[in-house]
């Protein structure tokens, strides 16, 4: 049976593919990108998404997003819009999934923390990790390093790539030299992404209290369909009235994606994958609407990633990160047996090591790093 047969001729699916870096013989009763997707969920990085800040750091409370809450939204957003335009759902599924695998603990204060500590060594970017999560550091099979995923799930991992990476990683960084376009998939995966972090950013602003409903009123996309609610709902209030509004945000940005991309492809008439490549990007917002969400972007930031509360944990999380790299690096002997290189002189192996510590820190959940970080510098803790 083809379980790929509804899908657009243009969409991504198992015969069209360059498939796999190490040939494998065809999942019978499943589709290449479900048995991505279900290897995505079985790998030891999915797990530790549970304890990883998206933008709280995990104790701070037990309701916020995690970076395992936030990819199972993304995930959710992607395949409801993938259904509608016939594309394929569990592609976009797998990447949502893994789009994340590589993040550091502590959110973007750690990546920015790690890519300092590694300039010397190559830098440290959370994109490229978590492609090197799938595609080396994984070790669930006997044959191969990674999860062997099929290739177009890996190009929607690898989001952003600067032209110095893509020369180095080959076929994968391909389009970002080419200066062409990764599958529909991919590109719908990114912007669901968006989608569900703008919306959850709001909801977990407002429920730790650090931003609150009188500021939202200047933002227009909450502001109309908070207004919306109280009229359908008079006299609602409370978290009942935020999640109203914040699930008709959803729907109304997933609506807009759905028709503006489907008047894309209509207008670009692609008759196959290849045509996608060429094209100009064809999921896409509105411009009216493209202008509204980023008016919400940059409210969250102004007001939510950088309140003086979220500044002092990012602060902390840069010392935590610092501190546990520089005393990894200069005493190798610190770190656990299988995240040990053969040292030597060489500037070769010592960019293997650097590497190394780059990893296990990046493969580090929140409490790890904190606990790691103690039983290094406290003198009464083991
Ligand atoms: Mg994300």
């Amino acid at each position: 049976m083809n379980l790929e047969a509804h899908l657009a001729p243009y969409a991504a699916t198992s015969t069209n593919s360059p498939g796999r870096t190490f040939a494998e013989a065809a999942p019978g009763s499943r589709t290449e990108f479900q048995r991505d997707r279900d290897r995505i969920i079985h790998s030891t990085a999915f797990r530790r998404l549970e304890y990883k800040t998206q933008v709280f750091v995990n104790h701070e409370g037990d309701l916020f997003r995690t970076r395992l809450t936030h990819s199972i939204e993304v995930a959710q957003i992607a395949r409801s819009i993938a259904r509608n335009l016939r594309l394929n759902e569990d592609l976009v599924e797998a990447i949502s999934l893994a789009h994340d695998l590589g993040h550091t603990p502590f959110g973007h204060a750690g990546q920015d923390a790690l890519n300092a500590c590694m300039k010397d060594y190559g830098g440290f970017e959370h994109n490229l990790q978590s492609l090197r999560v799938v595609d080396e550091l994984e070790e669930h099979y006997g044959a191969f390093n990674g999860l062997n995923l099929m290739f177009e799930t890996r190009e929607g991992i690898l989001k952003h790539c600067s032209p110095q990476n893509a020369q180095k990683l080959g076929a994968i960084g391909q389009r970002f030299t080419d200066k062409k376009q990764p599958t529909l998939e991919a590109q719908l995966a990114n912007l669901a992404d968006e989608i569900a972090y703008n919306n959850h950013d709001v909801d977990d602003g407002l429920r730790s209290g650090l931003i609150t409903l009188a500021q939202l009123e200047d933002v227009d996309l909450f502001a109309r369909h908070w207004r919306e609610v109280e009229q359908a709902y008079p006299g609602i209030a409370g978290r009942r009235a935020i999640h109203e509004t914040i699930r008709r945000m959803i729907n109304t940005l997933i609506e807009d994606l759905i028709d503006t991309s489907g008047a894309r492809i209509a207008a670009a008439q692609p008759q196959a994958l290849e045509d996608v490549r060429n094209a100009a990007p064809l999921i896409a917002f509105s411009e009216a609407m493209q202008a509204q969400a980023a008016l919400l972007k940059r409210f969250l930031h102004e007001n939510l990633y950088r309140h003086y509360q979220v500044n002092r944990m990012t602060s902390k999380a840069r010392r935590i990160v610092t501190e546990l790299f520089d005393a990894f690096l200069h005493e190798p002997k610190l770190l656990p047996p299988d995240h040990r290189v053969l040292l030597t002189e060489s500037a070769e192996s010592r960019q293997k090591h650097a590497r190394k510590v780059a990893d296990y820190i990046a493969g580090m959940t929140d409490r790890y790093a904190i606990r790691e970080h103690r039983r290094l510098f406290l003198v009464d803790e083991i």
